[in-house]
């Protein structure tokens, strides 16, 4: 590692690494580390996560970001063939909402008011009838109990440009491509805090290392000047940009630098057994972007209780979640700038006791063979989903030189590419920046400050 570095980039999720491939695409000669306290590229939340991509959002801030990062990705497909086989980047074999009336009104109107910005096409109820093992209309929640049954499902929504990301090769084309272009990276290295120390210019209180509050004050005087690493060793930033994902708060609050996010931890199930079976092997009658005789797979399955599904079609496995948000304290188990590493373990996170508690009663009204021993649970993990109050990411741009870029709200991987292309332009100091598909956009538009985005609603 060298004495001084022009960027230091704290985290190599997706957010963390589309910056440092865009940000040497155009200098470089700059000098750029990215640092991560894991042993590779995505392996915090990202490598936790259902990583899968859609453009089906109610907000359109996010749709222009989703489905310019999807077309990047598909671009990517075509110009790489390994990204191509034997495992595809984008496989895009879509999402089916299964939708009880309440949002089938909602959600019909979001795709007949955006025809042709969404490709998504409406279901009725017989095309679901051929579901395997779906019940319509369950009769209650779970036994024994007398709360209204959950809503019937009334319709679908199938979106096409829809499916799933393969986030090894994401992250590791990123990685590869940046480092091609001079981007240095520290794995196994933790980021314990920032500082102003090492400038002259700027007078410090003794002996916290605080700058002086006036100091905020003085135009372009207060610059971050260190990044303290775990093993008591430092190196001289003139910017950091701070894509610490679920972790970000730790080393920006000591700061004063807000974020505007809350961490909770999301689990994912690992099931397997002959209702699993029967649901991957379903051709569903929908027509997919991806497929190879032009039939239609299992679609990614959301239930109106928020619950999802996902095929893993080659190790015959389903992976089941939600969003929980009632679950877990807001903020991560562990904490960098405490301890001076990361001890995320995605594993532990997991909690296997809560797939038959938490989970289950959200799933078997709708699918009742995955309770009754149709399918067994193999593994379960966990990461965490960074909210932001709307569903929208968030970037901030400090006067004194630090970036932050996160609040994925359980959907950066998807989005990660255009968070690259405007945390890259904010970091340069510019106002605007051209997305993947051409469109401009001002990455003040995600700030807090001057926020001016349509909130999102449909989260998952
Ligand atoms: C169960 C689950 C399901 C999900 N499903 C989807 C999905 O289907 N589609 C989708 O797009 N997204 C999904 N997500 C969300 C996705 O994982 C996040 O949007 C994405 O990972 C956020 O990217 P990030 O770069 O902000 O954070 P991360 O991926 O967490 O990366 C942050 C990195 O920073 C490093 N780091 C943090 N602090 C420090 C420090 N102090 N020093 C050194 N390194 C540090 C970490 O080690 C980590 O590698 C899901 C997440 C979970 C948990």
């Amino acid at each position: 590692m060298r004495d001084r570095y022009d960027i230091v980039i704290v985290g190599a999720g997706p957010f963390g690494l589309a910056t440092a491939y865009h940000l040497a695409a155009e200098a470089a000669e700059r000098s750029i580390l990215v640092v991560d306290a894991r042993d590779g590229p995505g392996e915090g939340s990202m490598g936790a996560s259902n990583a899968m991509a859609r453009d089906v959002f109610s907000s359109r801030d996010n749709r222009l970001l989703a489905g310019s990062s999807i077309a990047f990705y598909v671009q990517l497909m075509a110009e790489h063939p390994e990204l191509r086989a034997p495992v595809p980047l984008l496989d895009r074999y879509g999402y089916l909402w299964l939708l009880p009336e309440r949002l089938q009104e909602e959600y019909g109107a979001l795709v007949a008011h955006n025809r042709g910005a969404i490709d998504a096409e409406l279901l009725g109820l017989e095309e679901l009838r051929g579901c395997p093992g779906l019940s319509v209309a369950p009769a209650r929640w779970y036994e024994g109990d007398d709360a209204p049954p959950p809503e019937p499902i009334t319709g679908g929504l199938f979106g096409r440009n829809c499916g799933a990301i393969a986030p090894e090769l994401l992250a590791r084309f990123y990685r590869e491509a940046a480092e091609r272009r001079g981007v240095e990276f520290a794995f196994g290295q933790t980021v314990r805090r920032l500082s102003f120390e090492g400038r002259p210019e700027i007078l410090r209180h003794e002996p916290d290392g605080r700058p002086y509050g006036f100091q905020e004050q003085m135009a372009g005087r207060l610059r971050i000047a260190r990044v303290h690493f775990g093993d008591d060793r430092s190196t001289a930033a003139d910017r950091v940009v701070v894509a610490g994902g679920a972790w970000s708060d730790r080393i920006l609050h000591p700061l004063g630098f807000a974020t505007g996010c809350s961490p909770r931890a999301q689990r994912l199930f690992s099931v397997a057994g002959p209702a699993a079976e029967e649901i991957l092997d379903w051709s569903a009658p929908v027509h997919p972007l991806d497929s190879t005789d032009g039939r239609g797979r299992c679609p990614f399955l959301i239930l109106p209780t928020g619950a999802t599904i996902k095929p893993i079609f080659r190790q015959r496995r389903l992976w089941l979640g939600g969003v929980e948000t009632l679950t877990h304290p807001i903020g991560t188990r562990e904490d960098p700038a405490r301890d001076g590493r990361l001890d995320f373990d995605m594993g532990r996170l997991g909690d296997r006791s809560a797939y038959a508690t938490d989970l289950l009663p959200a799933i078997s009204p709708y699918f009742p063979a995955l309770e009754s021993g149709g399918a067994r649970l193999e593994s379960s993990w966990g990461g965490y989903y960074s909210f932001s109050p709307d569903g929208l990411p968030v970037l901030v741009t400090t006067a004194y030189g630090v970036t932050f870029v996160g609040g994925d709200s359980g959907s950066g991987i998807m989005k990660a590419d255009a968070l690259g292309r405007l945390a890259a332009a904010a970091c340069r100091g510019r106002h605007e920046a051209r997305l993947f598909t051409g469109e401009t956009y001002r990455p003040e538009r995600l700030s807090l400050e001057r926020r001016d985005v349509e909130p999102e609603r449909i989260i998952l």
